[in-house]
């Protein structure tokens, strides 16, 4: 029996690893600008965590964790979120005590028993960013222009930033109450879980995305005017700051997000060219959630967004090809017998930090030649019996055809210098 990866689990190849790579560089650089600093976690915590943490009446908690007991009889589950177990963290170790406001970013696979398809698996991997300890709507603004500017920084272009406020709990119960009005009379035609929801997280609703439901939340009554006046004010400051420093956005009352900590701002940023998948980054504020958890009682606002689909945003703009590094070098020794000398010339460039190649098996000059040709590499040098006995060595630059006879000593100093003004001309 042959294995393959487990069904919505997928192999990163060398072919598109650079484009990770990419994605995550941007990423830390742009976090780094906005001053976040890196966390990480377990890729497992106990299962309570994201019981209490996420909320039991939602997607993740109900029937997607990968939940597992330990031979110490302890209930596990591989982390299905990032803000949890950051929260769990800066509990555990006082970090809010020490900083605050305290800005963290992470970065690592997530696990969740979804219906695998385009641009969702069942191991994904996410990177988000985390602010505490700071109520203030400017964080909001910050934290949603930090996703924007990122995502714009990386080339991508018609996204759509979605915002909403989802209230606090002073007025939750009445924007639940009229939702319950609003929706009351087609309860009847609503899937299963919305009627159990009904009952229990009312607008948790909102976040269904059946079909047969969606048409009836048409014609929603607005948010807004059931919240109480921190919340009004809230919001209508963080559209301020967003429209001061033209973040385009545009409010949509259904945002509601599948995780029961939100509070107040809510917000996704979207890109058409996904599919149904469409949502690149989640977010919003949880100002509950510390204190829920047993820590101090601190607000907090970030988000996360999903490699998978940032990667498969940036395969359509092709620029996969350009992120490729080639090898600086690659040497080609002619004969048997000058493989053990172009091995000790392989070991020498190394140390000088010139990133070099060297074929062990084939000693034909053409089929050497040809792959170095198709492996993009800027340089070649040939060694043969004649260039050992002469110390001079043939440097052939693979783009301009152009080649330079050297001395055993001169090869390394010129080979870097002159990557040195390729590699400037590519920045
Ligand atoms: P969430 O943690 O549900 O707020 O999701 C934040 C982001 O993670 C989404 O916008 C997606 O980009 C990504 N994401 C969530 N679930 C998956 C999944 N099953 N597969 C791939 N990406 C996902």
């Amino acid at each position: 029996m042959k294995f393959t990866v487990p069904r919505g689990t997928k192999d990163i190849l060398p072919n598109e690893v650079a484009l990770w790579q990419y994605i995550e560089k941007i990423a830390r650089e742009t976090f780094d600008l906005f001053c976040f600093e890196e966390i990480r976690t377990p890729l497992f915590e106990a299962t309570g965590l994201f019981e209490r943490g996420i909320g039991g009446d939602t997607d993740i908690v109900e029937k997607e964790m990968y939940t597992f007991e330990d031979k110490g009889g302890r209930l596990l589950t591989l982390r299905p979120e990032g803000t949890a177990p950051v929260v769990r963290s800066c509990i555990q170790h006082n970090l809010t005590k020490q900083t605050s406001p305290l800005k963290l970013f992470y970065c690592g696979p997530m696990f969740r028993y979804e219906r695998p398809q385009a641009g969702r698996y069942r191991q994904f991997h996410q990177m988000g960013v985390e602010h505490l300890g700071n109520p203030h709507p400017m964080a909001d603004a910050e934290i949603i222009s930090l996703g924007y500017r990122l995502f714009s920084k990386l080339g991508l272009e018609n996204l759509k930033v979605k915002l909403n406020s989802v209230g606090c709990p002073v007025c939750r119960t009445v924007i639940e109450e009229r939702l319950k009005q609003f929706i009351g009379s087609n309860l009847e035609h609503l899937c299963e879980n919305c009627k159990r929801r009904f009952n229990t997280k009312p607008l948790r609703i909102l976040d269904c995305k059946n079909k047969g439901c969606t048409t009836y939340f048409t014609g929603l009554p607005n948010i807004f005017e059931s919240q109480c006046r921190e919340c009004k004010d809230h919001f209508s400051q963080v559209v301020d700051q967003l429209t001061e420093i033209k973040i385009p956005f545009q409010i949509d009352h259904k945002l509601v997000r599948g995780l029961d900590y939100y509070s107040r701002t809510t917000f996704e940023i979207l890109s058409d060219q996904l599919g149904a998948q469409n949502a690149v980054c989640g977010g919003g504020r949880y100002d509950g959630l510390m204190k829920q958890m047993e820590g101090p009682d601190t607000p907090a606002v970030g988000f996360a967004f999903g490699m998978e689909r940032a990667v498969l945003l940036l395969q359509e703009l092709n620029i996969a090809s350009q992120l490729k590094q080639g090898e600086d070098l690659v040497l080609i020794s002619i004969g048997t017998e000058t493989k053990a000398f172009a091995f000790k010339i392989l070991d020498q460039l190394r140390e000088a930090t010139i990133k070099t190649n060297l074929n062990f098996t084939k000693d034909d000059l053409k089929s050497q030649l040809k792959a170095a040709d198709k492996s993009n590499a800027k340089y070649v040098l040939i060694i043969g019996e004649d260039e050992i006995n002469s110390n001079i060595f043939q440097l052939k630059n693979l783009k301009t055809r152009e080649q330079i006879s050297l001395t055993g000593e001169e090869l390394i100093p010129f080979i870097k210098e002159n990557l040195k003004n390729i590699k400037s001309q590519l920045q």
